[in-house]
């Protein structure tokens, strides 16, 4: 099999039975974006707690690679401090920009690589990542 099936099938799987997808009964903030050339929208919901993230949940539309990665994002990130879910969201950006990066916790994230190939579609894969650096920074400043 090639890298490229087993990457596509990866993504597919996600879009298909996208986990963490639903919403929050209490979550401490909620953050919709867009991303308006390709059509994608999602409304993440974080649930916080003594500056870690306890719950992720999205819900929304679009594209394969958007929900896809929605979906792994919203699994890495339950359990993570402020500092490690930023941490996490620089990781992705340099696997987007072709960078060599692992995430040991979720293999399943690698499977994006590809999409740096695609820079029109890099606004797909980063719109949950970008909303949930949006959250974070919400709750920084209150
Ligand atoms: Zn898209």
């Amino acid at each position: 099999m090639q890298l490229d099936d087993l990457y596509r099938r990866v993504i597919m799987d996600h879009y298909k039975n996208p986990r963490n997808r639903g919403t929050l009964d209490n979550e401490s903030v909620t953050i919709n974006l867009n991303n308006p050339t390709c059509g994608d929208r999602i409304a993440l919901q974080l649930q916080i707690e003594d500056g870690k993230v306890i719950d992720a949940k999205f819900s929304g539309e679009g594209c394969s690679i958007s929900l896809s990665s929605a979906s792994m994002m919203t699994q890495v990130v339950k359990g993570k401090t402020y500092e490690q879910a930023l941490e996490l969201a620089e990781r992705f950006s340099a696997l987007m920009k072709g960078e060599e990066v692992e995430f040991e916790e979720l293999e399943d994230i690698e499977a994006l690589s590809g999409v740096n190939k695609f820079p029109a579609r890099i606004k797909c894969a980063t719109l949950s990542w970008n909303a949930l650096r949006k959250g974070i920074e919400q709750q920084q400043q209150s």
